[in-house]
């Protein structure tokens, strides 16, 4: 069985672990989004390729959700020593030597998915990792400059991470999206697929993203397998996270039936062939079949659980 499986950082990395572990003989392959992608410091980052990674591979802080387990801080503090810029952005020593390595080999030439795969050989997660591109692609909010008053499109993590989201976002653009392609393997896994999985990751700024690449959505619909999402609003807020932030910027709805309704049925246009709600979210989305099941993914059984259900929606 060969599965794919849309997916941001932290909401599609545990997804992931769940979809692992609910079909562990099968073929997954995760197509993963790299608009938060950013350079500091001069080093090249992919926080969702890297929470993916390091959440498959036993490596995450399972508490903060990013990042590595056990990690330390010294260059961090060395560098605000130094008031060195972007003080705001937390980059770890333990996740320093991944970015270091990935840096190292993007500028020896190699495409992100081979860096990918090559950082993937420590970290055996047991999936196929590709980014959604080989081009570079990030997002960009576009705010109101709180000095000039003016529009300002700033780096998609400066306005997470620097302002914790609190700048209104007026669009989401993605810089680049026009010269990118989707990456090697990703077009053929879905034409091999069994099951297309979205992960209940950010609607906008992760799945939003990925589908934004050119010839991807056209690949994924084009599928001979059923796909299904998972919402990631449960009782109509964010289960983490911003989407809350962005969806409304996008004119979609904060419900499982709004996000629903904004991927759509694949049989009228859009994508979806089922969509997975919490069984307190009645949710109507015209062409497609709605699930209610346990959307919380609180521990590894429930979230094996919900993969479950998202595999058992492609199969009938
Ligand atoms: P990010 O890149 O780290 O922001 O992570 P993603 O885009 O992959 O996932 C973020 C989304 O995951 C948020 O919108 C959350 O609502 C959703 N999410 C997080 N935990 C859960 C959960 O347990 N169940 C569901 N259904 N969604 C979740
Ligand atoms: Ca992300």
């Amino acid at each position: 069985m060969q599965i794919v499986v849309l997916a941001g950082g932290t909401g599609g990395a545990r997804f992931l672990r769940g979809v692992r572990a609910a079909a562990p003989e099968a073929e997954i392959t995760a197509v993963v989004n790299t608009g938060d992608d950013v350079t500091m410091h001069g080093l090249r980052i992919c926080p969702d390729l890297d929470t993916v990674m390091y959440t498959l591979g036993g490596g995450i802080d399972e508490e903060r959700g990013w990042g590595r387990a056990g990690e330390s801080w010294t260059v961090k503090e060395e560098l605000a020593a130094y008031d060195a810029d972007p003080t705001w952005f937390g980059l770890g020593d333990r996740d320093l030597a991944t970015h270091l390595v990935r840096t190292r080999m993007l500028d020896a030439g190699y495409p992100l998915s081979a860096v990918t795969a090559a950082l993937c050989a420590r970290w055996q997660p047991g999936v196929t990792v590709l980014p959604m591109s080989d081009q570079r692609v990030e997002t960009h909010v576009v705010v109101t400059d709180p000095d000039s008053g003016r529009p300002q499109a700033i780096h998609f993590q400066e306005w997470w991470v620097r302002h914790r989201a609190a700048l209104d976002p007026a669009a989401f653009v993605q810089v680049g999206v026009d010269a990118a392609r989707p990456a090697p393997g990703v077009v053929e896994a879905f034409a091999a697929a069994d099951a297309v999985l979205l992960a209940p990751s950010n609607p906008v700024v992760s799945i939003g993203t990925v589908l934004g690449v050119p010839g991807l959505r056209e690949a994924l619909v084009a599928s001979p397998a059923r796909i299904a999402g998972v919402s990631p609003v449960v009782g109509g807020a964010v289960v983490r996270g911003m989407a809350d932030r962005c969806l409304p910027a996008m004119g979609i709805e904060v419900s499982a039936e709004g996000v629903g309704r904004h991927y759509g049925a694949r049989s009228d246009g859009g994508l979806l062939d089922a969509w997975l709600v919490a069984e307190d979210d009645a949710a109507d989305v015209p062409g497609v079949d709605v699930h209610p099941r346990p959307l919380m993914m609180s521990s590894p059984e429930a979230t094996e659980a919900l993969a479950r259900a998202a595999l058992d929606a492609c199969t009938r």
